[in-house]
């Protein structure tokens, strides 16, 4: 049976160190050597990081401690930095981490900043065996990865790494995504070597709830072959 930890957590692993690694790295790029599936989940993709950085930068990141969880190539992690966060990436695949360690020396050479930057700390590491505090953690479709079973353990340790702001994108499970699922549609060519699981919004605003956190914000970035739903959560009681 599928478990996060064990064999699931290995094969994750694994695939992101090889071929997983080798299709991200070029959806998450800006090469063309995609095709049109894969272009479009690099244009979903990319709305989703920005949402995510509309909702960083309402609460400002100069300064600010941010866990980027599961990095993967640093979409997420390069503009931060250049915002002026303090950043630690970590990612289970240190493929992963090395990219995302190169995505961000060629964005410091590329760019003339205007503000202030740290460099930021890289970590391979599965997620649970993060520690530490950070004002914000962001977890960025890592949750695709997770079980059902295993989601609401996932959300309360990175809730225990957050001091203020907890951002977290899934796939939603709605009737259309389940059947496109079921039909293979939705994650289509080799990443059908690791499993995909959606989550509902209920599960995961409950799991948020348990660990003592409210959803304050929601956003949606769907294309035809990218759905990914977002949300911004805060401890209870600093809404
Ligand atoms: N967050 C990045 C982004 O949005 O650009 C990457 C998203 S990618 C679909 C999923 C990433 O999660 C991969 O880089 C994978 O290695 C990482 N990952 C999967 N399971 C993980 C775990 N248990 N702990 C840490 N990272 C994990």
């Amino acid at each position: 049976t599928a478990s996060v930890g064990g064999n699931e957590m290995d094969a994750v692993r694994n695939y992101f160190n090889t071929a997983g690694f080798d299709r991200w790295r070029r959806i998450y790029g800006e090469t063309d050597d995609v095709n049109n599936v894969q272009l479009d989940i690099r244009q979903g993709h990319a709305e989703t990081v920005e949402k995510v950085l509309a909702f960083l930068k309402k609460g400002g990141l100069e300064g600010v401690t941010v866990c980027d969880v599961g990095c993967g190539t640093g979409s997420l992690t390069v503009p931060m930095i250049l915002e002026g966060a303090i950043v630690k990436a970590s990612d289970i695949s240190s493929a992963m981490v090395s990219e995302a360690e190169k995505k961000v020396a060629e964005a410091l050479k590329s760019s003339n900043l205007s503000k202030p930057f740290k460099p930021p700390t890289f970590e391979t590491n599965d997620l649970e065996s993060l520690k530490g505090k950070y004002h914000t953690v962001a977890c960025i479709d890592v949750l695709i990865h997770y079980p059902k079973d295993k989601a609401a353990g996932m959300i309360a340790h990175l809730a225990s790494l957050a001091e203020k702001r907890l951002i977290i994108s899934f796939a939603p499970e709605t009737p259309f995504l389940a059947v496109l699922k079921r039909i293979g549609e939705l994650f289509p060519g080799p990443s059908k070597a690791t499993r995909a699981y959606l989550h509902t919004e209920a599960d995961i605003e409950a799991a948020l709830k348990a660990a003592g956190w409210i959803v304050k914000n929601k956003d949606m970035t769907s294309t035809k072959f990218y759905y990914s739903r977002l949300f911004e959560a805060v401890p209870q009681g600093n809404l």
